[in-house]
């Protein structure tokens, strides 16, 4: 998934508001587990298994996700930790490793908790790397660990694959079961968590997720500040191709009313509908906080929806990123047709990527388009539609994640965030299960441009601190005292 997109969440948190995030604390009695692992021993050796992670080549197309599984399996089995290979087709597996419950309860027990991430990496053009440093490298500078997916998520599967270890290995006793989701085809076809999701989820089980969506942006609103963002939520999708018919003829005489002219003018009339912003609560959440770090007048107004609206949605409607997270948009992504220079053809196509708030239903925005453009003439295909998705703020594993985040620092924010693209926790939430995006990581804005761009790379010290924001954070919501 394209995670830069959710940075634009945080652009906008320059402008941002809500009411003030009840994050609880930790439970004290298990901050003896929570303090346990000794990053110092098992950061050096998290990066070495990242480094190594990085060399196993899943780009995608045409993914080999079997080779990660490999790699993951032969850690997991060393450290004696059961799992299972699911094959969706030759080459392409996903991996279920599983923590059982180790504390017998009375009643019924939590369901599990999923730790999930996405095995392939988009493809890289490697001549465009710093030598030595190239997309399947594994390369370390001290500074930075370089490879493709170091950001986009081999990280992330890293510092999940570090937290279930560290759980079996300091023996905290788990009042439910932990599940480790190794999931193929992300970056393109969603394959594998479609699979786990509609064929597997029984055996599964997880209640929550965590999985990428947000992370922590440095330096968005003052040099210095850090906005975290948790992603509750993701845009869904109405992708169409809209054609417009007339009369053939020759190219040598225009004339009124065919096929090309007419797409042209159901374009313009497309592009200058007019948006209407409806601000998602998580978006006053993530304005909030940011507004609360930022102070002054500025962070008044941001922290206040009301003021929100009527002062700062302007500004936030004027700038793509936010505007993105405030309404229902469309592009062009494309055109069919006939391509002879001196024929107009009888018809012409243009695609359309749509992305939809939550609520708003696919055949909703249809019909409003439809009747934007006017013309019946003109006709529409579907080629795919999903509602947005969403999962609660009030969650214990939103807090947890949210709490253990921030922890210890100064100067930083946290909110809840909604993602303009999506990710395989679309799937999941569709079932009821509770997704929450978060890599706890904090990188800049440049950095985050290098996920599917080119120099790809994970900052080390970033990278072992996120070993323990993610650990404590899993320890609050699944250990026993
Ligand atoms: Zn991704």
């Amino acid at each position: 998934m394209q995670i830069w997109k959710i940075l634009s969440l945080l652009a906008l948190a320059g402008c941002a508001t809500t009411a003030p995030l009840q994050l609880g604390s930790s439970p004290p009695q298990l901050e003896r587990h929570a303090r346990a692992p000794d990053w110092q021993k098992a950061g050096p050796e998290a990066v070495g298994w990242l480094q190594e992670y990085l060399r196993v080549d899943t780009s995608n197309p045409p993914g080999n996700e079997a080779r990660a599984v490999d790699f993951l399996s032969t850690i997991l089995q060393k450290e004696g930790i059961a799992f299972e290979r699911i094959e969706h087709a030759p080459g392409r597996q996903s991996l279920i490793a599983r923590l059982p419950a180790t504390v017998t309860e009375t009643g019924e027990r939590e369901k599990p908790l999923c730790l999930v991430a996405h095995t392939d990496v988009v493809t890289a053009e490697a001549a465009q790397w710093p030598a030595g440093k190239g997309p399947q490298s594994g390369a370390s500078d001290g500074t930075f660990v370089w490879g493709r997916g170091a950001l986009d998520m081999k990280g992330m599967g890293i510092i999940e694959l570090s937290t279930l270890i560290q759980l079996k290995r300091q023996g905290v006793p788990l009042r439910r079961e932990v599940v480790l989701l190794a999931v193929a085809d992300e970056e393109v076809d969603n394959r594998g968590m479609r699979e786990l999701v509609e064929k597997h989820w029984a055996k599964i089980g997880c209640s929550q997720l965590v999985n990428e969506g947000g992370l922590g942006v440095t330096g968005v609103l003052e040099p210095g500040q850090t906005v975290y963002g948790i992603s509750v939520a993701e845009k869904g999708l109405l992708w169409l191709r809209v054609t417009a018919h007339g009369k053939s003829g020759h190219g040598s005489t225009p004339l009124p009313g065919r096929a090309p002219d007419r797409l042209l003018d159901a374009l313009q009339k497309l592009r200058e509908r007019k948006l209407v912003a409806e601000v998602h609560p998580s978006v006053y959440g993530a304005l909030a906080a940011a507004g609360k770090l930022a102070g002054g007048v500025k962070g008044w107004v941001l922290q206040r929806p009301f003021w929100v609206d009527h002062v700062a949605m302007g500004a936030l409607m004027d700038e793509a990123g936010s505007r993105a997270m405030l309404a229902n948009t469309c592009s062009v992504t494309g055109f069919s047709g006939m391509f002879e220079p001196n024929v107009v053809p009888s018809e012409v196509s243009a695609q359309l990527d749509c992305r939809l708030l939550p609520g708003k239903e696919p055949i909703d925005l249809l019909t409003e388009l439809q009747s934007v453009v006017g013309d019946d003439k003109v006709t529409w295909q579907v080629l795919h539609q999903a509602k947005a998705t969403e999962s609660p703020s009030d969650d214990a594993l939103f807090r947890a994640l949210a709490r253990r985040a921030i922890e210890g620092q100064s100067s930083v924010a946290v909110g809840p965030l909604l993602s303009v693209g999506f990710t395989d926790s679309m799937y999941a939430r569709q079932i009821g299960v509770h997704a929450y995006g978060f890599v706890p990581i904090a990188i800049d804005r440049s950095l985050a441009e290098t996920m599917h761009g080119v120099g790809e790379r994970i900052p080390i010290t970033e990278f072992v601190r996120g070993l323990g924001v993610l650990y404590r954070a899993v320890v609050d919501v699944v250990a026993a005292p």
